[in-house]
């Protein structure tokens, strides 16, 4: 937004910025975000979230998502992977899984962890060496192109000879 006094919307200049007090409701259950900052016009009647508290609260909504669906919040995540564990985010996401940067996308409360996920760090956090396990699948993962397109290869001409794949196609 180039120029906060004036309302993106109508053009008018009455445009206040307002501190309020912002109750967000999740399965029966209400999280109070106060400081939330609206920018709110007095011509148009136009209410703007500021972005930067807009992204704020987004974090600290998505903890409170995981709290009621008792799922691990962001800081019990970081203690596990850090403390616990003794990983990097990098690492986390390399062996416990959730994509690139995934451990980096939780503590950030970016992304909620899927249950899965969740599962499996209660798992880490009461059997941390049970995290040799998932070293050694890393360790003897294959790495060479070679082998993928070696199955692709060979089931290729499989594919082709299907009648499910022809009609499938439309053919
Ligand atoms: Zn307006």
């Amino acid at each position: 937004m180039k120029d906060m006094n004036q309302c993106p919307i109508c053009g008018g200049s009455n445009f206040e910025r307002r501190e309020v007090t912002e109750t967000f409701e999740y399965k029966g259950q209400s999280l109070e975000y106060p400081n939330y900052v609206v920018y709110a016009c007095g011509s148009c009647g136009e209410e703007i979230v500021d972005s930067k508290c807009l992204k704020e609260s987004g974090r600290k909504i998505r903890d409170f998502y995981r709290q009621v669906d008792g799922l691990l919040t962001s800081d019990e995540i970081k203690q596990i992977r850090k403390f616990k564990l003794g990983l990097t985010q990098d690492d986390a996401s390399k062996l416990i899984g959730g994509g690139p940067k995934s451990f980096c996308k939780y503590e950030n409360c970016e992304v909620i962890q899927s249950e899965a996920v969740d599962n499996l760090l209660r798992v880490l956090d009461l059997y941390p060496h049970t995290l040799e396990v998932l070293k050694n699948k890393h360790n003897h993962k294959p790495t060479s192109g070679k082998v993928i397109s070696m199955i692709v290869k060979t089931k290729q001409p499989h594919l082709e000879t299907s009648n499910v794949t022809k009609n499938a196609a439309g053919i």
